[in-house]
């Protein structure tokens, strides 16, 4: 890999002034203990350069979440996450095959693990789909997880901003992220600028994501000029706030629920788009605060997709998380993000969480459906053979 291609590791390298914050956070437990990023990028430049990046720089770039908790409050502006999303493209360089153990996150090839989750389950959005030669204005966007794991959310959701008119239409692709976070930079950008040749041929003008790593993502995409400027993206929530939804008081999901505490995403940490209109959603008063909330959000465990590295390392950070919520006495733990939600429900402490947009519109997440059809899924590569194909391109 080119030396000038590790921008954020050799600006780490030379700013950071090693005071010790981001280590401090990571020592609080979040699974995760690469020290000071300074001269953690410095080893890492040395590494990528020369060859090998060892096992043990390998692990720690594979265990972060890119979640950014430790350096959201780094005096000089590094985001860890941009280290080690330059650490693991190098190690990717060195070790071209040890990628096909992230295959299922890949979303520019067939055998993408969403993609082959909906069609095992029969799941389609044709009847929202958009003909690619009419134009789509407004354009519901809810994202890789919420389309696969809810397919009665997704439409429920859909539906709602269709009949309000705040949608002409949706589409079930990614934003790309994954790509990134894997360190797989040039097809994220690939992704991004088909995505974007996409966006213009429908000629949208405005973007309603539905989750928040969608929303860093498609905004991420803007700033570094691959999706267009004119395009404005806003948070779902935030849209059905101003459409004057909010949560019944009446509902099957928690009908006991009297109190809630929203669990920020890490990847809302930024700008809380999500997290302050899930907030605006909730009876007034309702909600209770985890101790790490907003700005200092955990990660939940699914981030940085590290539970196809060490699922262990996301099992404390799950833990840590509904420890977090029990210690509030809350009586129910609402997320933004659908992937959260799958991260609580997984701690192995049994806990009553649900995402916001199983309240609002009183549809219940069919997580037991949606795991049925991962392990047939399993089943069937392991007696079939993984079918043809699986590798094969797909772009939007
Ligand atoms: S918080 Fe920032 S400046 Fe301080 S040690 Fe960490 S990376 Fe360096
Ligand atoms: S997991 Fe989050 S807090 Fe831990 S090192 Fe990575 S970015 Fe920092
Ligand atoms: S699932 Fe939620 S908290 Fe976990 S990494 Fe994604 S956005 Fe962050």
């Amino acid at each position: 890999m080119n030396e000038c291609e590790l921008t954020a590791i050799h600006d780490a390298a030379a700013r950071c002034i090693e005071c010790g914050i981001c280590e401090t956070v990571q020592d609080e437990g979040c699974g995760c203990t690469p020290g000071m990023w300074g001269p953690f990028a410095r080893h890492l430049a040395e590494e990528a350069a020369r060859g090998p990046i060892d096992s043990a720089t390998e692990r720690l770039l594979f265990t972060c979440s890119l979640c950014d908790g430790c350096t959201q409050a780094c005096p000089v502006d590094i985001s860890a996450a941009n280290i080690v999303r330059e650490g693991r493209r190098a190690f990717h360089g060195q070790h071209s095959s040890a990628r096909e153990r992230w295959r299922p996150m890949m979303v520019d090839l067939a055998g993408n693990s969403f993609a082959r989750l909906r069609a095992w389950r029969d799941i389609s959005y044709d009847d929202a789909a958009l003909d690619p030669h009419q134009p789509c204005a407004s354009l519901f966007f809810p994202g890789c997880t919420l389309s696969t794991y809810s397919p009665e959310l997704t439409m429920a959701t859909f539906d709602y901003l269709a009949s309000r008119h705040l949608a002409d239409g949706m589409t079930a692709l990614c934003c790309g992220n994954p790509l990134w976070g894997l360190g797989l930079k040039e097809r994220g950008d690939t992704y991004a600028n088909a995505l974007s040749e996409r966006l213009a041929m429908l000629g949208t003008k405005y973007i309603i994501a539905g989750c928040p790593n969608c929303y860093r993502a498609l905004r991420q995409s803007q700033a570094n000029g691959l999706i267009a400027k004119d395009i404005e993206i806003s948070a779902l929530p935030q849209v059905l706030v101003d459409a004057g939804a909010r949560i019944p008081a009446e509902r099957s999901i928690a009908p006991n629920a009297e109190t809630f505490c929203v669990y920020d995403s890490c990847s809302d940490r930024a700008t809380r788009a999500f997290g302050n209109a899930v907030r605006a959603l909730l009876p007034p008063g309702s909600w209770r605060e985890m101790q790490h909330a907003g700005e200092d959000a955990l990660c939940c465990g699914s981030g940085g997709m590290v539970s196809f590295y060490d699922v262990s390392v996301c099992q404390t950070r799950r833990t840590r998380c509904v420890g977090e919520f029990r210690e509030t006495n809350a009586d129910c733990l609402v997320t933004a993000c659908v992937s959260c939600t799958n991260s609580m429900l997984r701690s192995g402490t049994p806990v009553s969480a649900h995402h916001y947009l199983e309240l609002l519109f009183d549809t219940p997440i069919r997580w037991e459906a949606h795991r049925a059809a991962s392990i047939e899924l399993a089943q069937s590569d392991e007696r079939n053979g993984m079918p043809a194909g699986l590798n094969d391109p797909i772009l939007p």
